[in-house]
């Protein structure tokens, strides 16, 4: 079932951006909601679009430092890189930034309010950001700001962090490595490319041993590897955790047509990844379920993928089977043996790993 769903939105979003040759474009959040509105979907109560408020300064100090903080607001005005090249600092960036963790940590909000079940945040997923610095695009990590917020107004224990962009979640490791949240990362993985961690092995450390989760996967990984993966990894994670809200960072730069990333997902598999974590969120902890954006470079595939994952999150998808259709990819790309080969090894590896260690470690039930 399900009940209602939030498209957050500010055109304060379209000011966090890198520059017209830059490859981050978030033009990709607005063609999402103009390709929503153009299907009628905000008819009725069940969906709605919020106007975010920007972050309040007392739960962005919960994450990042003062002095960034500070470096990011006086670059943005006056020009600069925040990191090594790929993340310039552009006027705007800074009021971009806030308004963009302002959002999920608006929806993370209103979802325990129960204000709404599920809602999405196409400008948030911003998980290479670490506490005092940026990177990959990645200024301010909306997700780790809104479950601080959770744990401190709201006593939340059990916050589960899924991350299916292409690029590992390393911010969000690194935030909660030692912490018993919940995250797993499933990405490509393999010499050279960014971030450069990820492995298996990565597991957490002290109380959050057994609660890092990383799926490393092969350059060309296809869908039905991908669900493979989904479907042995991270529905018996997330029933053994049982969380009390699920956070979905749901770059999909992973897209097969995606410039950045190499691997061969379809808008068919987004859209079983959208709706398996729908259901498990419904069954573990009465639908509070929480997308936000990430990567995604084909402005195109972007919108399209998006804008599935939202008609099947808010049930939409329902109204008329054929609602999706033209929304959907043409073409599906197929893993070679070697990556099959590799994917199920990776697979396996995980399976032997982490679950058995999750599952020894949970407190709670
Ligand atoms: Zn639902
Ligand atoms: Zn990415």
């Amino acid at each position: 079932m399900s009940g209602s769903t939030a498209f957050l939105y500010h055109d304060d979003f379209l000011k966090y951006q890198f520059g017209p040759n830059h490859p981050f474009q978030p033009i990709r959040e607005r063609m999402t909601l103009e390709t929503l509105r153009s299907m009628d979907i905000f008819r009725g109560d069940s969906n709605r679009t919020i106007v975010p408020e920007i972050v309040d300064m007392n739960d962005l100090r919960a994450v990042h430092l003062d002095h960034y903080i500070g470096l990011v607001k006086t670059l943005s005005q006056r020009g600069g890189l925040l990191d090594s090249g790929d993340t310039p600092a552009l006027p705007g960036l800074y009021e971009g930034a806030l308004r963009a963790v302002g959002a999920t940590v608006q929806g993370a909000r209103d979802i325990i309010d129960g204000e709404y079940e599920h809602a999405f945040n196409p400008a948030g997923g911003l998980h290479h950001a670490h506490p005092g610095r940026a990177s990959g695009f990645c200024v301010f990590h909306d997700i780790a700001v809104a479950v601080r917020m959770l744990q401190r107004e709201y006593n939340v224990g059990r916050v589960a962090i899924i991350d299916t962009d292409g690029h590992h979640g390393d911010g969000t490791q690194d935030i909660f490595y030692a912490e018993d949240v919940l995250t797993i990362s499933l990405h490509r993985y393999g010499r050279g490319f960014f971030p450069g961690t990820g492995e298996a092995d990565e597991i957490g450390e002290r109380e959050g041993r057994g609660f890092n989760i990383n799926v490393p996967l092969p350059q060309g990984t296809d869908d039905d590897l991908f669900l493979r993966a989904y479907r042995s990894i991270v529905l018996p994670a997330l029933r053994a955790y049982h969380p009390e809200m699920i956070l979905h960072q749901f770059g999909v730069d992973g897209h097969y047509l995606d410039p950045l990333v190499g691997l061969g997902y379809t808008t068919q598999g987004y859209g079983l990844v959208a709706s398996l974590t729908h259901d498990l969120a419904h069954e573990l902890c009465d639908g509070r379920y929480l997308v936000v954006g990430g990567g995604g470079y084909d402005l195109d595939a972007t919108r399209r993928a998006w804008s599935i994952m939202y008609c099947i999150i808010s049930g939409s998808h329902r109204w008329d089977d054929d609602l999706l259709e033209e929304l959907h990819d043409g073409f599906t790309p197929y893993s070679n043996q070697h990556v099959t080969g590799e994917v199920l090894e990776v697979i396996e590896d995980v399976e032997d790993r982490s679950l058995p260690l999750l599952e020894g470690v949970i407190r709670y039930v």
